[in-house]
């Protein structure tokens, strides 16, 4: 069975966020990048089942600018096999990154999807239900176990009241959650043998996909700086500051 993986190019979770000065985003230019941590959990479990000769071949995809190359290589140093990437400059939105997904499923028919249940970018946690919807597939998603049977796959979701296990039959997509795997660092001779494993590149239009935005941000701004806090002399004036001034007793 194949394997797709879609990893995704983030601003890499240890930078702070800044807001560019027209509101139109946040800064990207010469802030440190990184594959989504989701992604690099979905790798490593794709990975994992190929070692476990439950999956043939893993093939990581990315979509976005031609840097997202690097983001490829990682994910081929924690051990896909090959990655495509689909090279595009515009604004990508889950319902394209979905749509584009799906005419590549259906030129590569791998018999699962494993993606990351959110990009920490945008906190959308929509592609892979939308992918899944597209493909009429069935879908597990934040996954914190995946268990492979006889084709189907069982996935336990980290639910409120406690865990949930699902049957699907494959094909299926699913999406990762934190718990599921810890990934493996990449070896100096993993990521050498990395940058000579195939690396495809196409575009949307090769894939007859309109990547184009539907959605319009409007503006972004950052979140309002908090306030410093008061000591209070007694549990009174703490009661009383409580009713009068928070509200909330
Ligand atoms: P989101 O719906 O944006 O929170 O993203 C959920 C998941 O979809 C990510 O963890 C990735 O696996 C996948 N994904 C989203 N955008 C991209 C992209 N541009 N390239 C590859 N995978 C993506």
């Amino acid at each position: 069975m194949k394997v797709l993986v879609p990893v995704k190019r983030v601003i890499d979770y240890n930078v702070k966020i800044r807001v560019k000065p027209d509101g139109t985003g946040v800064e990207t230019h010469n802030v440190k990048m990184s594959m989504n941590p989701f992604d690099e959990i979905a790798v490593e479990e794709a990975v994992r089942l190929r070692e476990k000769k439950v999956a043939t071949e893993v093939v990581a995809v990315s979509l976005g600018l031609k840097a997202c190359q690097e983001t490829l290589r990682t994910a081929m140093a924690i051990g896909a096999d090959r990655g495509i990437l689909v090279e595009t400059d515009a604004d990508l939105q889950p319902l394209a990154v979905a749509k584009a997904l799906k005419a590549l499923v259906d030129r590569e028919e791998p018999g699962l999807v494993i993606m990351g249940k959110q990009a920490i970018d945008d906190d959308s946690n929509q592609t892979g239900q939308m992918l899944a919807a597209l493909l009429d597939w069935p879908q597990g998603t934040f996954a914190s176990k995946l268990e492979p049977g006889d084709g189907t796959i069982q996935v336990t979701r980290e639910i409120d009241g406690g865990l949930e296990t699902l049957e699907l039959t494959l094909p299926a997509v699913t999406t990762v959650d934190l718990r599921l795997n810890e990934p493996r660092y990449a070896t100096l001779p993993n990521i050498m043998k990395a940058k000579k494993k195939p690396l495809a590149v196409m575009t949307p239009a090769d894939l007859g996909v309109n990547v184009a935005p539907r959605l319009e941000t409007v503006t972004v701004v950052e979140p309002p700086q908090r306030q410093a806090g008061i000591k209070v002399d007694s549990v009174a004036a703490l009661v009383d500051k409580l009713k009068t001034e928070a509200r909330v007793i």
